[in-house]
C-alpha cells in the first residue's frame, strides 16, 4: 500500500483490527446472553482476513469468550483503557492500535473511530418487549467494516471516522 493516496487499485481489502466491547455490545447486560448475529459477523470478518479482538472495562473477558465458545474467531482479548484510550494501550498490553471499535459507550469510538452502537440488554431483558424487532445492528457494523477496508467511507449514522492517527481515518 502507496502512502499518496493512489491505493485504490491495489489494495481491495485493508486488513482491519477490529475491536468489540463486551458489557452491552456483544453481552445482554440483563442476561448475559450473546448479541444477535456476534458468532456470525465475527466469523465474516475473520474470513475476510481482519483481525477481531474482545475488550472491556472490566478486564479480560476470558470466561465470557469460552463460555460463548468465540476463542477460536478472536486475535486477543484485553482489558480495555476508559480514559486517554490511545495512550493507555500499552498499560493493558493491547499490542496493536485499534482501525475499529464497536461500543456502546462514544467517547473511545470516537478516538479510534468505529460504531457506536445501542446498548444491547439481552433476549430476555424486561425493555424488550415481546414485539421487539430482531437486533441486526451487527449487520451494520459488518457492512461498515467491509466499507472501510475498501477505502470507502462509512456513510451509517452510527460510524464515527476518529481522530488522530487511527488508520479508520479515510486517507485523502
Ligand atoms: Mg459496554
Amino acid at each position: 500500500m502507496s502512502d499518496d493516496g493512489s491505493d485504490d487499485a491495489s489494495s481491495s481489502r485493508r486488513p482491519l483490527h477490529v475491536f468489540f466491547d463486551v458489557d452491552y455490545t456483544i453481552l445482554g447486560g440483563y442476561d448475559g446472553s450473546l448479541r444477535p448475529h456476534t458468532v456470525e459477523v465475527f466469523e465474516r470478518l475473520r474470513d475476510d482476513g481482519h483481525h477481531v479482538y474482545v475488550w472491556s472495562g472490566e478486564g479480560e473477558r476470558w470466561p465470557v469468550v469460552r463460555t460463548h465458545r468465540l476463542e477460536h474467531l478472536v486475535s486477543g482479548v484485553y482489558g480495555k483503557p476508559l480514559h486517554d484510550y490511545r495512550e493507555r494501550l500499552e498499560m493493558f498490553k493491547v499490542p496493536v492500535v485499534p482501525d475499529f471499535v464497536i461500543d456502546d459507550y462514544p467517547g473511545i469510538v470516537r478516538c479510534f473511530g468505529g460504531m457506536h452502537v445501542p446498548e444491547y440488554f439481552g433476549g430476555r431483558s424486561p425493555l424488550r418487549g415481546e414485539t421487539a424487532p430482531e437486533d441486526t445492528v451487527f449487520h451494520d457494523v459488518y457492512d461498515a467494516i467491509a466499507l472501510l477496508a475498501r477505502g470507502d467511507t462509512p456513510a451509517h449514522p452510527r460510524y464515527y471516522p476518529g481522530e488522530g492517527s487511527g488508520a479508520a481515518i479515510p486517507r485523502r
